[in-house]
Protein backbone atom coordinates (compact mmCIF):
# COMPACT_ATOMS: atom_id res chain seq x y z
CA UNK A 1 0.00 0.00 0.00
CA UNK A 2 0.79 3.73 -0.54
CA UNK A 3 2.77 5.52 2.73
CA UNK A 4 1.02 8.22 3.63
CA UNK A 5 2.89 11.91 3.23
CA UNK A 6 4.50 12.18 6.75
CA UNK A 7 3.62 15.73 6.88
CA UNK A 8 0.12 14.58 7.32
CA UNK A 9 0.75 12.30 10.12
CA UNK A 10 2.60 15.32 12.05
CA UNK A 11 -0.06 17.53 11.38
CA UNK A 12 -2.58 17.28 14.66
CA UNK A 13 -6.10 17.39 14.13
CA UNK A 14 -7.68 20.60 12.48
CA UNK A 15 -8.86 22.12 16.53
CA UNK A 16 -9.41 25.62 16.16
CA UNK A 17 -12.14 26.29 14.08
CA UNK A 18 -14.13 22.74 14.37
CA UNK A 19 -13.89 22.87 18.21
CA UNK A 20 -15.23 26.30 17.80
CA UNK A 21 -18.32 25.13 16.06
CA UNK A 22 -18.68 22.16 18.17
CA UNK A 23 -19.24 24.34 21.14
CA UNK A 24 -21.45 26.54 19.50
CA UNK A 25 -23.38 23.62 18.33
CA UNK A 26 -24.27 22.29 21.82
CA UNK A 27 -25.03 25.36 23.35
CA UNK A 28 -27.44 25.73 21.21
CA UNK A 29 -28.62 22.36 21.10
CA UNK A 30 -29.11 23.30 24.67
CA UNK A 31 -30.45 26.31 24.16
CA UNK A 32 -32.73 26.63 21.31
CA UNK A 33 -34.27 30.00 21.71
CA UNK A 34 -30.68 31.96 22.30
CA UNK A 35 -30.16 33.67 19.10
CA UNK A 36 -26.03 33.26 18.71
CA UNK A 37 -23.78 36.29 17.13
CA UNK A 38 -20.70 35.19 15.48
CA UNK A 39 -17.74 36.94 16.29
CA UNK A 40 -15.57 34.70 15.71
CA UNK A 41 -14.02 33.82 11.89
CA UNK A 42 -12.59 36.04 10.04
CA UNK A 43 -15.25 35.99 7.09
CA UNK A 44 -16.69 39.27 5.09
CA UNK A 45 -20.41 39.75 6.03
CA UNK A 46 -21.49 42.95 3.57
CA UNK A 47 -22.22 42.25 0.25
CA UNK A 48 -20.12 43.30 -3.15
CA UNK A 49 -20.35 46.73 -3.95
CA UNK A 50 -22.77 46.92 -7.11
CA UNK A 51 -19.93 48.92 -9.30
CA UNK A 52 -17.43 45.74 -8.98
CA UNK A 53 -20.40 43.26 -9.18
CA UNK A 54 -21.64 45.00 -12.19
CA UNK A 55 -18.28 44.29 -13.87
CA UNK A 56 -18.17 40.71 -13.25
CA UNK A 57 -21.51 40.52 -14.57
CA UNK A 58 -21.16 41.81 -17.44
CA UNK A 59 -18.12 40.18 -18.15
CA UNK A 60 -19.36 36.83 -17.35
CA UNK A 61 -22.63 37.55 -20.37
CA UNK A 62 -19.68 38.70 -22.95
CA UNK A 63 -18.28 35.22 -22.75
CA UNK A 64 -21.29 33.99 -23.88
CA UNK A 65 -21.04 35.93 -26.90
CA UNK A 66 -18.26 35.28 -29.78
CA UNK A 67 -16.35 38.69 -29.29
CA UNK A 68 -16.28 38.90 -25.44
CA UNK A 69 -15.15 34.91 -25.01
CA UNK A 70 -12.13 34.14 -23.74
CA UNK A 71 -10.16 30.84 -22.17
CA UNK A 72 -7.23 30.29 -20.47
CA UNK A 73 -5.34 33.69 -20.55
CA UNK A 74 -2.14 34.46 -18.56
CA UNK A 75 -1.18 32.44 -15.65
CA UNK A 76 0.55 35.18 -14.07
CA UNK A 77 -2.62 37.66 -14.63
CA UNK A 78 -4.36 39.77 -17.23
CA UNK A 79 -1.65 42.38 -18.10
CA UNK A 80 -3.89 45.52 -17.42
CA UNK A 81 -4.60 44.35 -14.10
CA UNK A 82 -1.01 43.86 -12.66
CA UNK A 83 -0.15 46.91 -14.53
CA UNK A 84 -3.24 48.92 -12.15
CA UNK A 85 -2.01 46.54 -8.83
CA UNK A 86 1.65 47.94 -9.57
CA UNK A 87 0.27 51.38 -10.20
CA UNK A 88 -2.22 51.62 -6.89
CA UNK A 89 -0.11 49.81 -4.69
CA UNK A 90 3.48 49.99 -5.28
CA UNK A 91 4.01 53.29 -7.27
CA UNK A 92 7.71 53.73 -7.96
CA UNK A 93 8.49 50.62 -5.93
CA UNK A 94 7.29 47.29 -7.79
CA UNK A 95 7.59 46.27 -11.78
CA UNK A 96 3.58 44.95 -12.91
CA UNK A 97 5.72 42.08 -14.13
CA UNK A 98 6.89 41.38 -10.56
CA UNK A 99 2.71 40.98 -9.57
CA UNK A 100 1.60 37.72 -10.13
CA UNK A 101 -2.33 37.18 -9.66
CA UNK A 102 -3.79 34.81 -7.85
CA UNK A 103 -7.07 33.07 -6.63
CA UNK A 104 -6.02 34.14 -2.91
CA UNK A 105 -3.40 34.71 -0.35
CA UNK A 106 -3.75 31.69 1.24
CA UNK A 107 -3.60 29.59 -1.54
CA UNK A 108 -0.32 31.46 -2.79
CA UNK A 109 1.28 30.59 0.91
CA UNK A 110 0.43 27.37 -0.02
CA UNK A 111 2.35 27.57 -3.25
CA UNK A 112 5.15 29.49 -1.44
CA UNK A 113 6.17 26.62 0.51
CA UNK A 114 6.23 24.44 -2.73
CA UNK A 115 9.04 27.46 -3.37
CA UNK A 116 11.51 26.71 -0.95
CA UNK A 117 10.77 23.11 -0.15
CA UNK A 118 11.46 20.93 3.06
CA UNK A 119 14.37 21.88 3.88
CA UNK A 120 14.20 25.79 4.46
CA UNK A 121 13.85 27.13 8.19
CA UNK A 122 11.00 28.72 9.34
CA UNK A 123 9.50 31.38 11.46
CA UNK A 124 6.72 32.42 12.61
CA UNK A 125 4.76 35.32 14.91
CA UNK A 126 2.96 33.54 17.73
CA UNK A 127 0.17 33.87 17.71
CA UNK A 128 -0.05 33.05 13.85
CA UNK A 129 -2.77 33.08 10.77
CA UNK A 130 -2.33 29.11 10.61
CA UNK A 131 -1.52 28.24 7.43
CA UNK A 132 2.21 29.12 7.50
CA UNK A 133 2.71 26.44 10.55
CA UNK A 134 0.42 24.21 9.09
CA UNK A 135 1.38 24.49 5.45
CA UNK A 136 5.06 23.85 6.73
CA UNK A 137 4.33 21.00 8.37
CA UNK A 138 2.62 19.28 5.34
CA UNK A 139 5.73 20.04 2.98
CA UNK A 140 7.69 18.59 5.51
CA UNK A 141 9.71 21.49 6.69
CA UNK A 142 8.58 20.71 9.75
CA UNK A 143 8.49 17.66 12.09
CA UNK A 144 6.04 16.34 14.99
CA UNK A 145 4.46 18.31 17.64
CA UNK A 146 6.72 18.85 20.58
CA UNK A 147 5.18 16.92 23.67
CA UNK A 148 4.58 19.62 26.01
CA UNK A 149 1.90 20.55 22.79
CA UNK A 150 3.66 24.01 21.86
CA UNK A 151 4.56 23.89 18.90
CA UNK A 152 5.93 21.63 15.92
CA UNK A 153 9.29 20.65 16.11
CA UNK A 154 11.69 22.62 13.54
CA UNK A 155 9.62 25.75 13.77
CA UNK A 156 10.93 28.88 15.37
CA UNK A 157 8.02 30.26 17.16
CA UNK A 158 8.41 34.12 17.80
CA UNK A 159 6.13 35.96 20.96
CA UNK A 160 4.11 38.61 20.17
CA UNK A 161 3.02 39.85 23.00
CA UNK A 162 2.30 43.33 24.74
CA UNK A 163 5.44 43.34 26.50
CA UNK A 164 6.99 43.68 23.20
CA UNK A 165 4.80 45.41 21.88
CA UNK A 166 3.44 42.55 19.36
CA UNK A 167 6.73 42.86 17.65
CA UNK A 168 9.02 39.87 17.93
CA UNK A 169 12.65 39.79 19.04
CA UNK A 170 14.30 38.81 15.82
CA UNK A 171 17.23 37.71 17.73
CA UNK A 172 15.71 34.13 18.11
CA UNK A 173 15.31 33.48 14.33
CA UNK A 174 18.58 31.50 12.35
CA UNK A 175 20.33 32.82 9.32
CA UNK A 176 18.80 31.51 6.14
CA UNK A 177 15.55 32.05 7.47
CA UNK A 178 12.23 32.14 5.75
CA UNK A 179 9.81 34.50 7.83
CA UNK A 180 6.57 34.59 8.00
CA UNK A 181 5.13 38.06 8.83
CA UNK A 182 1.91 39.99 8.82
CA UNK A 183 1.06 43.55 8.92
CA UNK A 184 -1.79 44.00 10.48
CA UNK A 185 -1.68 40.99 12.17
CA UNK A 186 -4.26 38.36 12.09
CA UNK A 187 -5.22 37.87 14.80
CA UNK A 188 -3.40 40.42 17.11
CA UNK A 189 -4.82 43.36 14.66
CA UNK A 190 -1.18 45.06 15.22
CA UNK A 191 0.18 46.83 12.62
CA UNK A 192 3.75 47.35 12.63
CA UNK A 193 6.12 51.05 12.41
CA UNK A 194 8.18 52.05 9.56
CA UNK A 195 10.89 51.51 12.25
CA UNK A 196 10.31 48.38 13.21
CA UNK A 197 9.70 47.07 9.77
CA UNK A 198 13.15 47.99 8.99
CA UNK A 199 14.77 46.65 11.89
CA UNK A 200 13.10 43.37 10.43
CA UNK A 201 14.01 44.35 6.47
CA UNK A 202 17.36 44.36 8.25
CA UNK A 203 17.67 41.42 9.96
CA UNK A 204 16.42 39.71 7.01
CA UNK A 205 19.25 41.17 4.76
CA UNK A 206 22.03 40.67 7.43
CA UNK A 207 21.44 37.14 8.03
CA UNK A 208 20.22 35.86 4.85
CA UNK A 209 16.54 35.51 5.52
CA UNK A 210 13.46 35.98 3.06
CA UNK A 211 10.64 37.41 4.45
CA UNK A 212 7.24 36.46 3.10
CA UNK A 213 5.17 39.73 3.98
CA UNK A 214 1.29 38.89 4.23
CA UNK A 215 -0.41 42.03 4.24
CA UNK A 216 -4.20 41.08 3.71
CA UNK A 217 -5.21 43.77 5.57
CA UNK A 218 -3.10 46.47 4.53
CA UNK A 219 -6.33 48.42 3.48
CA UNK A 220 -7.43 48.54 6.78
CA UNK A 221 -4.49 50.87 7.66
CA UNK A 222 -5.86 54.48 8.56
CA UNK A 223 -2.96 55.98 10.58
CA UNK A 224 -0.77 57.48 7.18
CA UNK A 225 2.86 56.55 9.35
CA UNK A 226 2.74 53.07 9.36
CA UNK A 227 3.57 51.79 5.93
CA UNK A 228 1.00 49.85 3.65
CA UNK A 229 3.76 47.84 2.29
CA UNK A 230 7.13 46.47 2.99
CA UNK A 231 8.43 47.59 -0.20
CA UNK A 232 7.73 51.46 1.64
CA UNK A 233 11.11 49.72 3.24
CA UNK A 234 14.24 50.78 1.53
CA UNK A 235 16.28 46.78 0.46
CA UNK A 236 12.93 44.83 0.99
CA UNK A 237 13.16 44.49 -2.90
CA UNK A 238 16.06 42.08 -1.86
CA UNK A 239 14.56 40.30 0.44
CA UNK A 240 11.11 40.10 1.22
CA UNK A 241 8.24 38.68 -1.22
CA UNK A 242 4.70 40.37 -0.59
CA UNK A 243 1.12 38.37 -0.59
CA UNK A 244 -2.14 40.23 -0.32
CA UNK A 245 -6.08 39.77 -0.91
CA UNK A 246 -8.67 41.46 -2.45
CA UNK A 247 -10.87 39.33 0.40
CA UNK A 248 -11.13 41.14 3.27
CA UNK A 249 -11.09 44.77 1.61
CA UNK A 250 -14.00 43.90 -1.14
CA UNK A 251 -15.49 40.85 0.14
CA UNK A 252 -13.62 38.80 -2.63
CA UNK A 253 -13.56 35.95 0.33
CA UNK A 254 -16.14 33.82 -2.07
CA UNK A 255 -15.29 35.39 -5.67
CA UNK A 256 -11.78 34.63 -4.67
CA UNK A 257 -8.77 37.16 -5.60
CA UNK A 258 -5.36 37.39 -4.57
CA UNK A 259 -2.02 38.71 -5.70
CA UNK A 260 1.76 37.99 -4.89
CA UNK A 261 5.18 40.64 -5.47
CA UNK A 262 7.84 38.46 -6.20
CA UNK A 263 11.13 41.25 -6.24
CA UNK A 264 13.59 40.31 -9.26
CA UNK A 265 16.40 41.21 -7.26
CA UNK A 266 15.52 38.40 -4.57
CA UNK A 267 17.95 35.78 -4.65
CA UNK A 268 18.76 32.16 -4.05
CA UNK A 269 21.49 31.29 -2.59
CA UNK A 270 23.63 29.86 -6.04
CA UNK A 271 22.35 33.43 -7.42
CA UNK A 272 19.34 32.57 -9.24
CA UNK A 273 16.12 34.58 -8.66
CA UNK A 274 13.49 33.43 -7.02
CA UNK A 275 11.22 35.76 -9.64
CA UNK A 276 11.78 32.56 -12.35
CA UNK A 277 11.00 30.05 -9.77
CA UNK A 278 7.76 31.63 -8.72
CA UNK A 279 6.75 32.11 -12.77
CA UNK A 280 7.40 28.57 -13.27
CA UNK A 281 5.31 27.71 -9.83
CA UNK A 282 2.72 29.79 -11.37
CA UNK A 283 2.61 28.56 -14.62
CA UNK A 284 2.94 24.89 -13.90
CA UNK A 285 1.44 24.26 -10.17
CA UNK A 286 -1.24 27.38 -11.01
CA UNK A 287 -3.39 28.03 -14.05
CA UNK A 288 -4.11 31.55 -13.79
CA UNK A 289 -6.79 32.62 -11.88
CA UNK A 290 -10.71 33.53 -12.92
CA UNK A 291 -11.14 36.05 -15.68
CA UNK A 292 -14.35 37.02 -14.51
CA UNK A 293 -12.63 37.86 -10.77
CA UNK A 294 -10.13 39.61 -12.45
CA UNK A 295 -12.84 42.09 -14.43
CA UNK A 296 -13.79 42.39 -10.67
CA UNK A 297 -10.99 42.91 -9.52
CA UNK A 298 -10.13 46.00 -12.18
CA UNK A 299 -13.22 47.65 -11.48
CA UNK A 300 -12.05 47.23 -7.58
CA UNK A 301 -8.77 49.64 -8.35
CA UNK A 302 -10.80 52.30 -10.73
CA UNK A 303 -12.08 55.43 -9.13
CA UNK A 304 -15.18 53.90 -8.14
CA UNK A 305 -13.79 50.66 -6.84
CA UNK A 306 -11.20 52.22 -4.46
CA UNK A 307 -13.79 54.45 -3.01
CA UNK A 308 -16.40 51.41 -2.63
CA UNK A 309 -13.47 49.90 -1.18
CA UNK A 310 -12.76 52.21 1.17
CA UNK A 311 -16.44 52.73 2.87
CA UNK A 312 -16.02 49.06 2.74
CA UNK A 313 -13.59 48.85 5.42
CA UNK A 314 -14.69 51.82 6.96
CA UNK A 315 -18.08 50.02 8.07
CA UNK A 316 -16.02 47.56 9.18
CA UNK A 317 -13.56 49.39 11.17
CA UNK A 318 -16.51 51.56 12.73
CA UNK A 319 -17.82 48.09 14.42
CA UNK A 320 -13.74 47.94 15.89
CA UNK A 321 -15.10 51.54 17.76
CA UNK A 322 -18.06 50.14 18.73
CA UNK A 323 -16.77 46.83 20.37
CA UNK A 324 -13.44 49.17 21.48
CA UNK A 325 -15.83 51.20 23.31
CA UNK A 326 -18.00 48.34 24.72
CA UNK A 327 -15.02 46.46 26.28
CA UNK A 328 -13.62 48.90 27.16
CA UNK A 329 -15.85 49.73 30.18
CA UNK A 330 -14.92 50.76 33.85
CA UNK A 331 -15.81 47.15 35.10
CA UNK A 332 -13.87 45.68 32.83
CA UNK A 333 -11.08 48.28 33.13
CA UNK A 334 -11.05 47.19 37.02
CA UNK A 335 -11.03 43.95 36.41
CA UNK A 336 -8.16 44.04 34.57
CA UNK A 337 -9.06 43.38 31.08
CA UNK A 338 -7.02 44.95 28.49
CA UNK A 339 -8.18 45.52 24.58
CA UNK A 340 -5.48 45.92 21.65
CA UNK A 341 -6.63 47.72 19.18
CA UNK A 342 -4.85 50.16 16.92
CA UNK A 343 -8.12 51.07 14.58
CA UNK A 344 -5.71 50.19 11.83
CA UNK A 345 -7.46 45.91 11.47
CA UNK A 346 -10.16 44.19 11.85
CA UNK A 347 -9.49 42.42 14.66
CA UNK A 348 -10.02 43.17 18.57
CA UNK A 349 -7.52 41.25 21.06
CA UNK A 350 -8.55 41.22 24.20
CA UNK A 351 -6.10 39.87 27.22
CA UNK A 352 -8.50 38.94 30.67
CA UNK A 353 -6.55 38.18 33.38
CA UNK A 354 -7.30 34.86 35.56
CA UNK A 355 -8.53 33.08 32.21
CA UNK A 356 -7.68 30.55 30.00
CA UNK A 357 -8.74 31.02 26.05
CA UNK A 358 -11.47 28.64 26.10
CA UNK A 359 -12.56 29.69 29.56
CA UNK A 360 -13.40 32.98 28.14
CA UNK A 361 -14.67 32.00 25.00
CA UNK A 362 -17.09 29.84 26.90
CA UNK A 363 -18.15 32.39 29.39
CA UNK A 364 -19.01 34.82 26.58
CA UNK A 365 -20.37 32.23 24.62
CA UNK A 366 -22.87 31.58 27.83
CA UNK A 367 -23.67 34.65 29.27
CA UNK A 368 -24.06 36.73 26.23
CA UNK A 369 -24.80 33.65 23.29
CA UNK A 370 -21.38 35.29 21.38
CA UNK A 371 -19.15 33.56 19.56
CA UNK A 372 -15.16 34.88 19.79
CA UNK A 373 -12.04 33.27 18.27
CA UNK A 374 -10.00 31.45 21.77
CA UNK A 375 -6.67 33.23 20.81
CA UNK A 376 -4.78 29.73 22.34
CA UNK A 377 -5.61 28.49 19.01
CA UNK A 378 -3.35 30.95 17.38
CA UNK A 379 -0.28 29.81 18.84
CA UNK A 380 1.36 29.52 22.65
CA UNK A 381 1.72 32.76 22.82
CA UNK A 382 -2.49 33.89 22.54
CA UNK A 383 -3.25 32.12 25.58
CA UNK A 384 -4.96 34.29 27.80
CA UNK A 385 -6.62 36.63 24.51
CA UNK A 386 -9.44 35.79 22.64
CA UNK A 387 -9.92 37.70 19.32
CA UNK A 388 -13.05 39.52 18.18
CA UNK A 389 -14.03 40.17 14.42
CA UNK A 390 -15.42 43.02 12.66
CA UNK A 391 -16.39 41.63 9.93
CA UNK A 392 -20.55 41.48 11.31
CA UNK A 393 -23.56 44.14 10.63
CA UNK A 394 -23.83 46.80 12.50
CA UNK A 395 -27.14 45.49 14.04
CA UNK A 396 -25.66 42.27 14.96
CA UNK A 397 -22.66 43.69 16.67
CA UNK A 398 -23.92 46.53 18.33
CA UNK A 399 -26.35 43.93 20.37
CA UNK A 400 -23.47 42.01 21.18
CA UNK A 401 -21.63 44.60 22.57
CA UNK A 402 -24.93 45.76 24.41
CA UNK A 403 -24.77 42.03 26.02
CA UNK A 404 -21.36 42.40 26.84
CA UNK A 405 -22.64 44.34 29.87
CA UNK A 406 -23.90 41.27 31.17
CA UNK A 407 -20.05 40.12 32.03
CA UNK A 408 -18.66 39.99 35.28
CA UNK A 409 -14.88 39.01 35.47
C1 LIG B 1 -8.08 35.93 5.40
C2 LIG B 1 -6.60 35.88 5.36
C3 LIG B 1 -5.92 35.42 4.24
C4 LIG B 1 -6.65 34.64 3.16
O1 LIG B 1 -6.95 35.34 2.08
P1 LIG B 1 -7.62 34.66 0.82
O2 LIG B 1 -7.18 35.59 -0.26
O3 LIG B 1 -9.09 34.66 1.05
O4 LIG B 1 -7.07 33.29 0.62
C5 LIG B 1 -4.53 35.48 4.21
N1 LIG B 1 -3.84 35.94 5.27
C6 LIG B 1 -4.48 36.35 6.37
C7 LIG B 1 -3.66 36.84 7.51
C8 LIG B 1 -5.86 36.33 6.46
O5 LIG B 1 -6.46 36.67 7.59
Amino acid sequence: MINRNKGFANLTAGYLFPEVARRRREFAARHPDASIISLGIGNTTEPLTPHIAKAMSDYALALSTPEGYSGYGDEQGMAALREKLAQVFYPNMISPDEVFVSDGAKCDIARVQVLFGKDVKIAVQDPAYPVYVDGSVVIGAAGKMKQDGTGYEGIVYMPCVPENNFFPDLSVVPPDSVIYFCSPNNPTGAASSKKELEHLVDYALKRGCVIIYDAAYSAFIRDPSLPKTIYEISGAENCAIEINSFSKPAGFTGVRLGWSVVPKKLKFADGSLVHSDWNRVMTTLFNGASNIAQAGALAALDETGLSEMKSLIDYYLENVKTMTAALSAENFKKSGVKVYSTGNSPYLWVFFPGYKSWEIFDKILAECNVVVTPGSGFGPAGEGFVRFSAFGHHKDVNEACKRFSRLHF
